[in-house]
């Protein structure tokens, strides 16, 4: 184990907010380290192959660093190209396929051990998104390999029954993809409708198919058993099975809450499981542990996202020079 380095500011997570944080972190001459246990920008990476973000470019764009696409809305491809220009023009610190395992506060600052080296530092931010954690539909059969959290891309659908579950954006994209890609597609969803949330410009697009009948759809159902065949679905007229060759769950994700608990993290007691932080600094309830992007809105995970979580990083590099400031004067500056 690599012996303890000492920095102003450990940053967890390089996605493009903790990407967002270090920059800041360099524009303000602190010291810092991006700790990553992934690929830079990790979940982008496992988004599906060929989706598109709903955001156009310029609203993505971190650290004064143009991203420009192709088509009006750029794709994971160019995403991911921009997101390593932006590393390498900054000329980040970032130590990837390291994974942050504790993070203890000390009378010192904090010291973070991980999966290769222990480190310390006076403040800490963890930046650690939501896509690491599926929801489990928690059934039978759960655990055969024909059914998938995450989707890549729909070649291997091709001619298989196929059941995707949800409602929400990545569950009509998957539904509409595989659908076009020749699947056959049903929809499980355990709301009455489609949610109200899905991209305006889609939304009509499954509603019409499963008006026409080209994609099956059961609203108000629950899948309540998976086997290698066939599939048991409880809907309003009964327990219905269907013959099935993969499920594909796109039932959500949610943030590390074990995790960020065992770093002293408390929530504030909602629906959501927010996570409490100062709204102005992001500090959470620990001093000098801070909070950024979109693991800030604890269950919502549609509540932050790039475009809308960016400023994140200003106003936390803000606060924590101002403390510096003021330990400084205080003669207590780290
Ligand atoms: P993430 O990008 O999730 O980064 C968190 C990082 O922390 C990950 O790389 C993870 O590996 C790492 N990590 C976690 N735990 C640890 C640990 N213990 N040790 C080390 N590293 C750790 N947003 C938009 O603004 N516009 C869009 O168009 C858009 N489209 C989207 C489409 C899809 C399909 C999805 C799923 C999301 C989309 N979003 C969009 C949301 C956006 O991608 C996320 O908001 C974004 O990834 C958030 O960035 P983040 O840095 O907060 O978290």
């Amino acid at each position: 184990m690599a012996s303890i380095h000492d920095y102003d500011l450990i940053i967890i997570g390089a996605g493009p907010i903790g990407l967002a944080c270090g920059i800041e972190a360099k524009k303000n001459g602190l010291t810092y380290l991006i700790i990553e246990k992934g690929c830079l920008v990790n979940s982008l990476y496992n988004y599906p192959l060929n989706m598109t973000f709903f955001s156009t470019s310029e609203r993505l764009e971190i650290g004064d660093v143009p991203f420009i696409s192709h088509g009006a809305k750029p794709n994971r491809v160019e995403a991911l190209e921009y997101f390593r220009r932006v590393s390498m023009t900054w000329g980040l610190n970032v130590k990837l396929y390291e994974k942050v395992e504790s993070v203890e506060h000390t009378a010192a600052g904090q010291v973070i051990k991980t999966s290769k080296g222990v480190y310390s530092c006076s403040y800490t931010i963890l930046a650690l998104g939501f896509y690491d954690l599926p929801y489990l539909l928690n059934v039978p059969g759960e655990e055969l390999p024909k059914v998938k959290h995450y989707y890549d891309e729909p070649h291997p659908y091709f001619g298989q029954k196929i059941i995707v579950v949800g409602a929400a954006n990545s569950a009509v994209d998957v539904a509409l993809e595989t659908y076009r890609k020749g699947a056959d597609v049903t929809v499980v969803v355990r709301e009455p409708a489609i949610g109200e949330s899905v991209k305006y410009w889609v939304k009509p697009d499954i509603e019409n198919r499963i008006k026409e009948g080209t994609i099956k759809a059961y609203f108000n159902s629950e899948i309540k058993r998976i086997d290698d065949i066939s599939v048991e679905i409880k809907t309003p007229d009964g327990i219905r099975v269907l013959e099935n060759d993969f499920v594909l769950a796109m039932t959500g994700y949610q943030p590390p809450f074990e995790f960020m608990e065992a770093c002293g993290i408390k929530f504030r007691g909602d629906e959501y499981h927010t996570p409490v932080y100062d709204e102005q600094t992001m500090e959470s309830n620990m001093s000098d542990l801070y909070l950024a992007g979109v693991v800030c809105g604890g269950l919502k995970t549609n509540k932050w996202f790039i475009e809308n979580s960016r400023i994140h990083a200003n106003l936390i590099i803000d606060a924590i020079r101002k403390k510096n400031a003021s330990r400084k004067t205080e003669g207590t500056a780290f």
